[in-house]
């Protein structure tokens, strides 16, 4: 069993396949971005990849969930799906993506083993997606959502709440995702180096003022390792609320995050990390261990943002690490 230096268990493995994204979206990195941070060298292939994954099973992870930058723009995705689902059938094995090419993709992952799609959908207007993510986008998206429900995942829609961007639509996208069965997440913008100066983002509070004005709601106990707030409207309907910017979600992470270039990190908001590249390669799975271990004693009690917001700016890029 993983368990860090706080007695928290962690069982949960975040991968960032690559750090290449076909989308440029504003909260999370600047338009000019070149992608060239890593270096194609650098990138672990997936048997690298799955001789970690392998170790983190082997010692009580039981959520694998795959993300990036955009992970269906690695080539070939689907391989390493199958190669984690054929070593342990039953796991919760999961995806966050943009959506665009889920189309095209939908089937081989569910047929690779892939059982749960969270899809990011910040908006249902065109002009504003297209804003957004500097690309014209939303019929691809929608396409790949509709793609995705017939294929029979289960899915979840991450919407990024926006002042004067998509507050007026909040109701509208939880309307949407009720339509496809879908449960829908309201997330905190999350200040940070590489997204535009000028975003401001809502906060849970604004969002719940916003949706009340359609629904009467009550917050109800969510998951215990879940990062959401939990909620109820009247007719049945669940939703989440991420809010980093509160503590209270650290005291039950069970959370590591792996990048691409295989730095191992043990928090999102906290600039420290370990690599297992050069043991990987070398295949000194004891020192990959060893590693693991540390990167462990290193998990921080609590993220570091501010409940104000007035935290330290984080300068990790959400394409590196995956969110
Ligand atoms: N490309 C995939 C996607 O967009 O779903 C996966 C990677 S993306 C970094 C993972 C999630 O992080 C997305 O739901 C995205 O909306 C969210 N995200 C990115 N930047 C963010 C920010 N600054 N604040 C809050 N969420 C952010
Ligand atoms: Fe790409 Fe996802 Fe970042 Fe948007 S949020 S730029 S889709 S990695």
């Amino acid at each position: 069993m993983l368990v860090d230096k706080f007695g928290r268990v962690i069982d949960y493995l975040r991968i960032s396949v690559t750090e290449l994204c076909n989308f440029k979206c504003r909260y999370c990195m600047p338009e000019d971005n070149q992608f060239n941070n890593i270096g194609r060298d650098n990138i672990l292939s997936y048997e690298e990849m799955f001789e970690f994954v392998k170790i983190c099973l082997d010692n009580g992870v039981k959520k694998v969930r795959l993300t990036g930058g955009e992970p269906l723009v690695r080539k070939d995705i689907q391989k390493f799906v199958k190669m984690i689902n054929d070593y342990k059938p039953g796991l919760d094995l999961a995806m966050t993506t943009n959506g665009y090419y889920l189309k095209q993709k939908a089937k081989e992952l569910r047929e690779a083993g892939l059982k749960r799609l969270n899809i990011s959908l910040d908006t249902l207007d065109a002009k504003k997606a297209n804003f957004l993510a500097r690309k014209e986008v939303l019929s691809y998206v929608l396409a790949g959502i509709d793609e995705a429900v017939n294929e029979g995942f289960v899915i979840k829609l991450n919407t990024v709440a926006l002042r004067g961007v998509n507050d007026g639509e909040l109701i509208e996208l939880l309307e949407f995702a009720k339509s496809k069965n879908a449960q829908i997440r309201y997330i905190e913008f999350m200040e940070n180096t590489h997204a535009a100066s000028d975003l401001k983002g809502l906060k849970k509070d604004d969002i719940l003022e916003i949706l009340s004005k359609k629904y009467s709601i009550k917050e109800i106990t969510k998951s215990p390792n879940s990062p959401s707030s939990l909620f109820v409207t009247s007719d049945g309907y669940k939703f989440g609320i991420i809010d980093p910017h509160k503590h209270d979600f650290c005291a039950s992470c069970n959370r590591l995050r792996l990048s691409a270039d295989g730095l191992l990190i043990p928090c999102l908001y906290y600039e420290d990390g370990q690599s297992i590249k050069e043991a990987m390669r070398a295949r000194d799975y004891t020192k990959a261990r060893e590693i693991l271990k540390a990167v462990l004693d290193a998990k921080p009690e609590k993220n570091k943002w501010e409940n104000d917001g007035k935290g330290e700016i984080s300068s990790r890029a959400f394409y590196q690490t995956g969110g």
